[in-house]
């Protein structure tokens, strides 16, 4: 059976999901029902909350029967919400995309001080979190061939460690273990994943 892949999703022409990660796994059938579909992947294998959509993150062992109500693309962009609608445009020249600068100079409140980041820093939060995310960021220059899913501006999450690199710039914090219990998008608690890994990469003098 014809298969492609978007993301971490499989693709046929009767669903679309994630095979098991062990062969041989039964596999979950998630009912026909978008609702259903954005609950499973608000979460990640361990119950960790997800709250970048395209992190390479999603539960395998699962898939969605299609119908003739529910198509692959209505899938798709339950999970990578805009996915197909980006791809289309990215192919026909419409999409529009926004330059890191100005999605920094449009935060207000807290976010406003994101702004404050490095050059480097910026670029050293887009590599870290952009390289844990199945799209693109065609914002900042990268490619996106057929298939793939084009970003077209930096997300709240990438503003938000930039927010926190910010201070970290300014004051260091002392490094600690990585703890895969800390949430993914509390970049102020030691242990989580991506602080830890820019502090060391701070320190070995990649910024
Ligand atoms: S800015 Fe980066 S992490 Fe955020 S959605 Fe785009 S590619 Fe993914």
């Amino acid at each position: 059976m014809s298969r492609r892949h978007i993301g971490e999703l499989t693709v046929t022409r009767v669903s679309v999901g994630i095979p098991a990660s062990t062969p041989g796994t039964p596999l979950r059938i998630i009912p026909p029902d978008l609702d259903q579909v954005a609950e499973f992947v608000r979460h990640d294998a361990s119950g960790r909350y997800r709250p970048l959509p395209g992190a390479k993150s999603l539960p395998t062992g699962w898939e969605v029967v299609l119908g003739p109500r529910l198509t692959p693309e209505d899938v798709i962009d339950t999970v990578y919400p805009l996915a197909t609608v980006h791809q289309r445009q990215f192919a026909d020249g419409t999409l529009e995309v926004v330059p890191f600068q100005d999605v920094l100079d449009r935060q207000d409140g807290r976010y406003r001080a994101a702004a404050d980041l490095s050059p480097a820093g910026r670029a050293m939060a887009s590599s870290l979190l952009c390289g844990m995310c199945v799209r693109r960021p065609v914002w900042g220059g990268a490619s996106c061939d057929p298939g793939e899913i084009p970003c077209p501006e930096a997300c709240s999450v990438l503003v938000s460690i930039c927010r926190e690199a910010a201070a970290w710039e300014r004051q260091p914090p002392s490094p600690a273990p990585v703890d895969p219990a800390v949430p993914f998008a509390a970049f102020e608690q030691p242990g989580n994943e991506l602080r830890e890994r820019w502090l060391s990469a701070m320190m070995a003098g990649d910024e």
